[in-house]
């Protein structure tokens, strides 16, 4: 499979100074795995943030760990081991609390034994973890290779069960879009990269889904890019038909891979191509409401701006003799059911209708249709083409 993708397409490859420019100096933390295949390219993913003094954190390993951090009188990083299995760690007058005891530094780096993995709050992890205390929060923050943390997002990001092209097409996307957030990151000078929830990309840790596992070795370091950088490869579950070039308020200049002028007609056939949800008119008066709109006796509900594609900018709601506009945007954040931002609503007797085409933000690659892409007949490079217009498919350096 991985011959046969290099045969079609010439690889650039990225030149290390490409990553490795924006991650030198840009942290205070030192990659410390020596030995862990690709170390130059360690993704760092904030999975934890509480109030410096307001959490306690487990972590477990059946090996001993190993506790990593700066030793000032040394002038240099020292090493502990730990017997225990189990570790409390707290925060508390400017000291961590590990298993009892005081440990005076702001940061440190927690590491499983080799080839072994910790548990964090009940869920197995790659790599290592480090603790660090900022601006009065505390930060846990999950420290792994890209490849591994590839094969952990895929587990929630795409469908295992699909057939293994599909999920490598995911898993290009979702290297691109987590090199471009590193490289943002470390310009920014922030302490990790990414969250582990679905405002980037779902993070849940280890698990063994060889064929997922297949997916991302069979596209190791592929990335997508635009002129030579990484591109924010966004995604949706299923595009609904919308042109995303139409879209009104994206920023197409800084993103032009994300202005697709041609519609993904693949997807119609999915489950999720069109939705409806009807709701009482009473429960939208009461959301609407919680959300300091005064509005009872909702007499009408209509949609008064949508832009070139579709998308919802506005709808105005007429009730208790007041006219009230809502923008899309807030009531798709406010409305969880509704599952994408291109609808028509209605109000019918007491209930109101949304009826609506996709699932998702609408932007980027609709997953259903490089489903259906893969069912016709296209490869892995002529899918990412054709949802990322303009970019090409380079290989990092590991
Ligand atoms: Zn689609």
């Amino acid at each position: 499979m991985e011959l046969s993708f290099k045969k079609i397409y010439f690889f650039l490859i990225v030149g290390i100074s490409i990553i490795s420019a924006c991650l030198q100096g840009a942290s205070d933390i030192p990659p410390v795995a020596e030995n862990d295949e690709g170390a130059q390219h360690m993704v760092r993913v904030l999975i934890s943030q509480k109030d410096a003094e307001g959490g306690v954190w487990l972590l477990e390993s059946l090996s001993p760990m190993y506790l990593r951090a700066f030793d000032v009188s040394l002038g240099r990083y020292r090493r502990y081991r730990i017997e225990q299995h189990r570790i409390e760690i707290f925060y508390k007058a400017g000291s961590f609390i590990i298993n009892g005891k005081r440990f005076s530094n702001v940061q440190f780096e927690l590491m499983p034994s080799e080839g072994k993995r910790l548990l964090f709050e009940g869920k197995e992890y790659e790599g290592s973890f480090i603790f660090c205390v900022h601006n009065e929060s505390c930060l846990v923050i999950s420290y792994l290779s890209l490849e591994k943390y590839i094969c952990s997002v895929l587990k929630s990001e795409s469908w295992p069960g699909w057939p293994l092209e599909v999920n490598m097409v995911f898993a290009v996307a979702c290297r691109s879009y987590v090199v471009a957030k590193m490289l943002q990151a470390r310009k920014k000078k922030l302490l990790y990269d990414v969250k582990n929830t679905n405002i980037h990309q779902t993070y849940q840790g280890f698990h063994t889904q060889e064929s997922l596992k297949k997916a991302v070795a069979h596209t190791r370091g592929l990335i997508l890019t635009h002129k030579k950088k990484p591109v924010m490869a966004m995604f949706d579950s299923c595009c609904g038909g919308i042109i995303p070039a139409h879209m009104h308020g994206v920023n197409f200049d800084h993103a032009p891979y994300l202005a697709r002028q041609a519609a993904c007609n693949y997807c119609k056939d999915s489950k999720l191509y069109r939705w409806k949800l009807e709701i009482d008119q009473h429960e939208l008066e009461n959301l609407l409401q919680c959300k300091g709109l005064n509005v009872t006796a909702l007499s009408d509900i209509v949609i008064s701006k949508k832009d070139k594609a579709g998308i919802v900018q506005e709808i105005t709601i007429c009730g208790n003799n007041k006219i009230l506009k809502v923008s899309g945007k807030k009531l798709y954040s406010w409305l969880k059911p509704l599952k994408s931002y291109s609808y028509i609503v209605k109000k019918r007797s007491r209930k109101i209708i949304f009826s609506g085409t996709g699932y998702g933000h609408h932007l980027g690659m609709c997953q259903w249709g490089a489903h259906a892409m893969v069912s016709e007949g296209y490869r892995c490079p002529e899918i990412l083409g054709f949802y990322y217009p303009g970019t090409q498919i380079m290989k990092l350096r590991c």
